[in-house]
C-alpha cells in the first residue's frame, strides 16, 4: 500500500532523513518507533507531502506520490494525524468532523458520514454539539482520529496517538485500530508506548538518527529487549 525507497528529507540545510525505506502492505499495522529526535515524524511528514525538501520515492496504492501536493495525496486515500490534534476553536464536534470532508469536493453525503463515524466513536456521538476545546485530551485525540476516518481513507498515518491520554482511553483506541485495521484501513502507527504499539502491529520498524536501523515482526521486536533499550529509550 505505502512503500517509501531510499527517502531523504531536509529542514533547510538540516538533513534529517538518511535513506529512509519501509513498507506497509495493504491491511497491516506497521509500528514506527525510535527515541526522540530520530525522524518519525519526519518520516511522515514526508509521506504527506508536508516536508519542503525531499528526494527518494513514496508510492502509494500504485501512485507516485512525490510530486503530488498533500491535497492530492489525500484524495488518493492517504490521511494523516499529526501529533498535534488541531481541534479547530469556536467549531463544535460535528463541525470539526465537517472539516475532514472538505476536500472530498462533496462526493461523500456529509450527513450519512457523520451518522456512519459516530458507530465507531461512542464517546464523541454523546457530544456533537458540543465545542471541540472542551473535549477531554482523549476525546480530542478521537476527534482527530474520527476526522481524519470521515473521508474514509485507504491508509492513516497516525503520530503518537496515545500521547497524554489515560490508559482506559488507550484501551479504547487499541480496539478502534484493530477494528479499523479489519475493516480494511492500513495502519502506520508512531508511538512512544513502544509495548502497546507492538501488541497491535504486526510488524515493526525503528528508525534512529534518520535511518532504519531494525525491522521485524512486531512480536520479535516485542521479545528483545535488548534492542528496545538500545533504540527506544525503554
Ligand atoms: P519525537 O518523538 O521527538 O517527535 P521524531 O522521531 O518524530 O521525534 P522528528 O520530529 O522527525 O523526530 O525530528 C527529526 C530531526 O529533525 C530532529 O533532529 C529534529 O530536531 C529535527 N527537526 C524537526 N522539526 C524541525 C524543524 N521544523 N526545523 C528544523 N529541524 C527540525
Amino acid at each position: 500500500m505505502l512503500e517509501i525507497q531510499g527517502l531523504n528529507a531536509w529542514y533547510d540545510a538540516s538533513h534529517v532523513l538518511h535513506g529512509v525505506s519501509l513498507t506497509v502492505e495493504a491491511g497491516e499495522i506497521v509500528a514506527l518507533v525510535g527515541r526522540n529526535g530520530a525522524g518519525k515524524t519526519t518520516t511522515m511528514r514526508a509521506a504527506m507531502g508536508l516536508m519542503p525538501k525531499v528526494t527518494g520515492s513514496v508510492r502509494f496504492d500504485g501512485h507516485d506520490l512525490l510530486a503530488l501536493p498533500a491535497h492530492a495525496r489525500f484524495r488518493l486515500g492517504l490521511a494523516y494525524v499529526p501529533e498535534e490534534r488541531r481541534i479547530v476553536p469556536g467549531l463544535t464536534v460535528r463541525e470539526n468532523l465537517q472539516l475532514g470532508l472538505v476536500a472530498t469536493s462533496g462526493k461523500i453525503d456529509m450527513a450519512s458520514a457523520i451518522d456512519e463515524i459516530a458507530l465507531s466513536f461512542p464517546r464523541l456521538k454523546e457530544r456533537l454539539d458540543q465545542q471541540g476545546m472542551t473535549l477531554s485530551g482523549g476525546e480530542q485525540q478521537m476527534l482527530a482520529i474520527a476526522r481524519a476516518m470521515i473521508a474514509r481513507p485507504k491508509m492513516i498515518l497516525l503520530d503518537e496517538p496515545s500521547e497524554g491520554i489515560m490508559p482506559v482511553l488507550v484501551e479504547e483506541m487499541g480496539v478502534l485500530f484493530r477494528r479499523m485495521r479489519d475493516a480494511g484501513i492500513t495502519l502506520l502507527l508512531v508511538e512512544q508506548n513502544v509495548e502497546w504499539a507492538l501488541k497491535l502491529a504486526s510488524r515493526a520498524v525503528i528508525i534512529d538518527q534518520g535511518e532504519v536501523v531494525h525491522e521485524s515482526s512486531a512480536a520479535a521486536l516485542l521479545a528483545d529487549r535488548a534492542i528496545q533499550e538500545r533504540y527506544c529509550a525503554v
